[in-house]
């Protein structure tokens, strides 16, 4: 029996558009920038419309555009260090479609898969779709949200095939430090697991931090990266990413998902014509992105810590904070809470359980995409209302 799956930062939008019809709304729920005050580089929107100049109306291979598949293999050999060849890279429409390829193509029955939490909640809906067992293992708010290392250790069973990692993290703003990656790469080939290795918000960091590609490290173990352009090129709506493959040579599961590729036929032809442009391209707009973000990340953790009954780490990349709430005997759960905070002051924030019931629960999510004053109007209504239920 198939059922609707869960979606914890959408399903708020049906109590939000009853609240709109008396109160402003703050949607700060979606991390998508191009709703705030950031926009596609010129120069990527100039790459489309010189691409559409010419004849790109055709459908491309289903493994992807070969000028793009190019500029990937160079991206990621420069950045990471992969060793890939280009027949390992596959273009997706977005990561999120290279998420039904990857769990679509998992053998449900024989294994398992060990999912950060919190975790960017589509994991898990469609890891559940697709009938395969997951456990959890913790990141430590304690620890700035690290993974723990123990707790992977203690979670993997003779089923545990992939262990998968996001980082810079959804829904936290943690950014993994080296160290730590490389144990995360001693278990997987220990265990002789297969990483899963999320980076799309891999060049949005703050304070000069590096980051460290699983490519440059899983040297021999078998690891999937996903990547993609919605984030650090601003280009959500384009729905354009990829995924490779690296010391997967001969493994059915990357068969599968090549072969899922071409059953629906290829992404976007003219969009993958002007990605290809995106990371030769200058990069002033990453710079004034993390340069925003940074500033909003401090304001956000400095509101959120000084609200009665809230408290927040402070984030390091991506863009989004998980605050803690103590729920009290005030509300039941987090979902009631966030409910609760949509109708009484218009903001709508993703529940905290949606993110995995375990460590996600009693958080809420919170972008920091918008300008400060739209934040700092925003926080207030929330101060005032935590303040009126004490
Ligand atoms: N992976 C993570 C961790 C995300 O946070 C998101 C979007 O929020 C996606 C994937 C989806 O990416 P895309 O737009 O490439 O489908």
């Amino acid at each position: 029996m198939k059922y609707p799956i869960k979606s914890p930062i959408r399903d708020l939008l049906k109590v939000a558009k009853e609240v709109s019809a008396n109160k402003k709304i703050y949607p700060f729920n979606i991390g998508d920038p191009n709703k705030f005050d950031f926009d596609t580089p010129q120069y990527l929107k100039d790459a489309l419309i010189e691409a559409l100049r010419g004849k790109v109306g055709h459908y491309s291979s289903s493994e992807g555009d070969e000028d793009l598949v190019n500029a990937i293999f160079e991206r990621e050999k420069r950045k990471n260090n992969s060793n890939i060849e280009k027949e390992d890279i596959l273009i997706t429409q977005g990561i999120s479609e290279g998420l039904f390829f990857l769990f679509a193509s998992v053998e449900s029955k024989k294994h398992e898969i060990l999912l950060p939490e919190p975790s960017y909640p589509p994991y898990i809906s469609l890891i559940k779709f697709f009938g395969i067992r997951m456990k959890g293992y913790k990141l430590d708010e304690q620890r700035e949200w690290q993974p723990d290392i123990e707790d992977i250790r203690k979670n993997i069973t003779e089923k545990t095939k992939f262990l998968v990692l996001i980082n810079p993290n959804n829904p936290t703003g943690s950014v993994y430090n080296k160290n730590l990656l490389k144990d995360i790469t001693d278990i997987a080939a220990e265990f002789k697991l297969t990483i899963i290795s999320d980076e799309i918000y891999d060049e949005l960091l703050f304070d000069n931090l590096d980051h460290i590609g699983m490519a440059s490290l899983a040297q021999d173990v078998p690891l999937t990266v996903l990547n993609g352009f919605s984030k650090s090129y601003l280009m959500p709506g384009w729905r354009l990413g990829y995924m490779y493959f690296q010391n997967m040579d001969g493994s059915m599961l990357k068969e599968i998902i090549f072969s899922l590729a071409r059953a629906r036929l290829s992404a976007s032809t003219p969009i993958m014509k002007a990605c290809a442009k995106a990371y030769t391209g200058p990069r002033d707009h990453i710079k004034e992105m993390n340069r925003k973000l940074k500033e909003r990340a401090e304001f956000a953790y400095k509101r959120f810590n000084e609200m009665e009954g809230i408290s927040a780490v402070k984030p390091k990349g991506a863009f989004y904070i998980f605050p803690k709430v103590n729920l009290g005997k005030r509300w039941k759960n987090d979902e009631e809470f966030t409910i609760d905070v949509l109708k009484n002051t218009g903001i709508i924030f993703p529940y905290g359980s949606g993110f995995g019931k375990k460590y996600g629960k009693n958080h809420f999510r919170s972008i920091i995409l918008p300008p400060i004053d739209m934040m700092s109007e925003a926080f207030d209504k929330l101060e005032e209302f935590m303040k009126s239920k004490i």
